[in-house]
């Protein structure tokens, strides 16, 4: 099992690899990210409450949250698409798309879920594309300014609850080291099948509205993906909490969508940055404490054929609440599933932790 953990006491550096040519603008009629209840860190209290007094908080065991509205709703401060408190918001929302996993390494990726993330850089993605990275100097400032030496303590932490894992899965003769099970995906990129058709359902709107996968749809609100009777349903949600209106009820596809050749290349380039991204290993090796069977590459594979599934199944769902007929989905479609699904997978529990 592998240690190639910084030392406690210094400061990590921290990887951009996997932002290479992706370029960033924030869209002002958006305001997707703020339906959540962002984390405030103690010294961002005092400044913000100078400005709002009022200011609602969630309290739980990981620290304090700025309370969104009830049902569903956007963060308290969000009117009319707009930050009220914009000089004083906490990090997450100064470092959004931007994202940073914590594990072996300080790994930097882009939610490719915010619609002001260029995607162009997806289609026959490779590791090692070279590109400037544009239009983020302000998030990697403020994502950089939370790197320090406690960085390298949670880090350390993060290292031994894999090593942990490793041992088990080394005992029963299941662990892979993840360069070698990167190589030998990249070599052979798994693909999503029939086997992997009808892909699970969303959650049904009744669990929580908080809990659906949303995405930007050029709408006042988000647009949520519920279950729900009939098929999967396209809800419209208000800044203030519930559902403004059904948007259309799709069936979910039972079997592979049709996609062209550049919507397949396009999921390709998805499923070969997924391969680059720690969260993959983090969650498939923890998931696999369930279960006594299959290598990590095994898991690997299954998990990437999953993924993949369930963005042609978001494509497909979007395409037809638009156009109300099938077709083969076009690289368009596929970037909407990515844009559907990207949030999702990230929020998963790994062995690793967030920045
Ligand atoms: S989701 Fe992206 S584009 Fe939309 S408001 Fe947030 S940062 Fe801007
Ligand atoms: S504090 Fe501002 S930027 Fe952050 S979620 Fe709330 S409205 Fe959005």
């Amino acid at each position: 099992v592998e240690h190639r953990v910084a030392p406690a006491g210094e400061v990590p550096p921290l990887d951009l690899a996997l932002l290479r040519g992706f370029a960033f603008t924030c869209r002002d009629d958006c305001g997707l990210c703020c339906y959540a209840e962002p984390r405030v860190r103690p010294q961002e209290r005092g400044p913000l409450l100078q400005i709002a007094p009022e200011t609602a908080w969630v309290h739980r065991a990981d620290g304090e949250f700025l309370a969104a509205r009830t049902d569903g709703g956007a963060c308290q401060f969000l009117v009319d698409r707009r930050c009220t408190v914009h000089a004083v918001r906490p990090s997450p929302c100064r470092e959004f798309p931007l994202t940073a996993h914590l594990g072996l390494r300080l790994q930097a990726t882009m939610v490719l879920s915010c619609p002001g993330v260029d995607l162009t850089g997806l289609d026959g993605w490779r590791p090692g594309a070279p590109g400037p990275i544009t239009g983020l100097d302000g998030e990697l400032a403020a994502l950089r300014a939370r790197v320090d030496r406690t960085t390298a303590r949670r880090m350390g932490e993060a290292a031994r609850r894999r090593a942990r894992i490793a041992r088990r899965l080394e005992r029963d003769g299941r662990w892979l080291e993840e360069d070698e099970v990167r190589s030998r995906l990249r070599r052979e990129l798994p693909r999503p099948g029939a086997p992997e058709f009808p892909v699970g359902d969303p959650p049904s709107a009744d669990d929580g509205l908080e809990l659906l996968p949303l995405f930007f749809g050029g709408l006042r609100g988000p647009v949520a993906l519920a279950s729900g009777p009939g098929g999967w349903q396209l809800l419209e949600l208000r800044a203030d909490g519930g559902v403004e209106r059904t948007i259309a009820i799709v069936p979910p596809p039972t079997t592979v969508p049709d996609t062209t050749s550049d919507g397949r290349a396009t999921l390709d380039g998805y499923l070969r940055y997924w391969v680059e991204r720690d969260e993959l290993f983090g969650s498939v090796h923890a998931a696999m404490l369930e279960s006594e069977e299959g290598s990590v590459e095994e898991w690997a594979r299954a998990e990437l054929r999953q993924i993949g599934a369930v963005v042609l199944a978001r494509a497909d769902v979007r395409a037809r609440a638009r156009l109300a007929r099938p077709r083969p989905l076009t690289r368009d479609d596929v970037l909407d599933g990515i844009r559907a699904t990207d949030q999702d997978l990230l929020d998963r529990e790994t062995w690793g932790d967030r920045l």
